[in-house]
């Protein structure tokens, strides 16, 4: 039975995140200081995450995305992937982290069964990298995308905020490195998920002036054809076919209408959307004895229980009490 939401999207894509602690401090994203990190006693076992995915195969579930805080920090996250990569029915996984323990990590992920990683690295400009992470660890970044790209790890592809006032003069330097290396890079519009209350609409560098930034500086932006309509990133390709340029633009040009996600939480809460102010307490089910078909079941009302779309450009938009850290991104 698949899981088909009020809207007739259907649920084929779980993102789980593994932690909310992680290594640098993102300003969109995490506090500065003093952040509450989730007790370890309460966050899934690798049995646990498992355990529900496997409940969660045949109602739809073939894709999987790790992710965080930052995942890399979760010890031994390639026995996760292997895991995972062992239920015949999961097609794809995927990884999302900051790069800075990857080059450590990426020959066993990969050995695990893991293909394909997307870095998240906002500038090239190593002191802007600091003021936006509050963190050092450019080098590590730049190491770790190296070493998954030696390891056969394909594709790479670098996740960029895009941040007005900080990061325009980050976006030709993107071009040229993805024209360069082959790698692709995906600009994402900066969304109200930080935990400081930072976000604002004049803080978003829109999707579309970055295309007409880029192709007015490097070169013409032509949309690729034959495009996922599930995927979030709008891809589009230099005329001169060198260079890839994805943009995800949620804030201006949201993709709820074709969104087929669902999420878990480290510490075991399901949540049907981002943006959402409901969760359903899977730990407590898994910790609890609960059968499969119970967790079946909650899983098929929580996607029942869908909102149409996040509401970001209405007055009504409430901003989620978790920041993105802790839902997982
Ligand atoms: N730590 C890993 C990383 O940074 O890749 C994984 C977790 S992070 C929350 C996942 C993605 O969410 C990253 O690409 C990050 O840049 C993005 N992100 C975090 N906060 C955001 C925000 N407020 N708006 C847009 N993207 C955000
Ligand atoms: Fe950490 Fe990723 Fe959040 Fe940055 S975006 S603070 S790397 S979890």
């Amino acid at each position: 039975m698949p899981l088909v939401d009020r809207f007739g999207r259907v649920h084929t894509n779980l993102r789980i995140s593994v932690t909310d602690r992680c290594n640098i401090r993102c300003f969109y994203c995490m506090p500065a200081e003093n952040v509450q990190f989730m007790d370890r006693g309460n966050l899934l076992t690798f049995e646990e995450i498992e355990r529900f995915v496997r409940v969660a195969v045949p109602l739809g579930l073939r894709k999987i995305r790790l992710t965080g805080g930052e995942p890399l920090v979760r010890r031994d996250l390639h026995h996760l992937v292997a895991l995972l990569a062992a239920i015949p029915e999961i097609d794809d996984i995927g990884l999302t982290t900051n790069g800075l323990l990857l080059a450590d990590q990426a020959q066993a992920l990969f050995d695990a069964g893991l293909r394909r990683v997307n870095v998240s690295l906002d500038a090239l400009d190593p002191v802007k990298f600091q003021q936006i992470t509050r963190r050092t660890g450019y080098e590590q970044v730049l190491a770790g995308i190296r070493e998954a790209q030696r390891v056969g790890f394909a594709p790479v592809k670098i996740n960029a905020v895009a941040i007005r006032g900080i990061t325009e003069g980050e976006l030709v330097p993107f071009a040229q490195l993805a024209r360069q290396t082959g790698v692709e890079i995906r600009f994402i519009e900066f969304m109200p998920l930080d935990a400081e209350g930072q976000w604002g609409r004049d803080r978003v560098l829109f999707g579309k002036e970055i295309i007409d930034l880029l192709s007015r500086e490097v070169q013409p932006l032509v949309p690729v054809g034959q495009q996922d309509p599930h995927a979030p990133a709008t891809e589009f390709e230099f005329a001169d076919g060198r260079g890839r340029i994805g943009i995800i633009a949620s804030v201006s040009q949201p993709f709820c209408g074709n969104c087929d996600r669902f999420r878990i939480t480290a510490d075991g809460k399901l949540r049907n959307c981002l943006f959402s102010h409901d969760e359903t307490d899977v730990r407590a089910m898994l910790r609890g004895g609960a059968p499969d078909q119970e967790i079946a079941a909650a899983i098929e009302a929580s996607i029942a229980a869908k909102n149409e779309g996040h509401e970001i450009n209405s007055a009504r938009f409430v901003q989620p009490q978790r920041p993105m850290y802790s839902i997982g991104g």
